[in-house]
């Protein structure tokens, strides 16, 4: 190890651990972003229960939206940033969302 480093200033070393340091807590940040994302909730709409009343497009429009033609809820997307579509289960008029987990 000593040679290894024979060649390198102090500010060189320096900024080698900075750099390794800082590739550890990005690798550290992204298993926990990968572990969010694995125990993100998905929501359903069950369509024989959904009356098309657009409540839940109205509370959380990133995930849910009236189909036209069908003139029931599905979800677009699974992601949800703010509440985890545990507001609009509850907003729910007949009870057709659920969050699996
Ligand atoms: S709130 Fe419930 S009933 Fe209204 S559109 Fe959404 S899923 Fe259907």
């Amino acid at each position: 190890m000593g040679n290894f480093l024979k060649g390198f200033s102090s500010e060189n070393i320096e900024c080698l651990i900075n750099n390794f340091l800082k590739l550890i807590l990005m690798f550290w940040g992204e298993k926990k972003h990968l572990k969010a994302e694995k125990s993100m909730p998905k929501a359903k709409v069950d369509e024989n229960l959904c009356i098309g009343c657009g409540t839940c497009e109205a509370v959380c429009p990133g995930v849910f939206k009236i189909d036209p033609e069908k003139g029931k809820s599905v979800v677009i997307s699974e992601e949800c940033g703010d509440c985890n579509c545990q507001e609009v289960v509850e907003a729910c008029p007949v009870n057709a969302i659920s969050i699996e987990e």
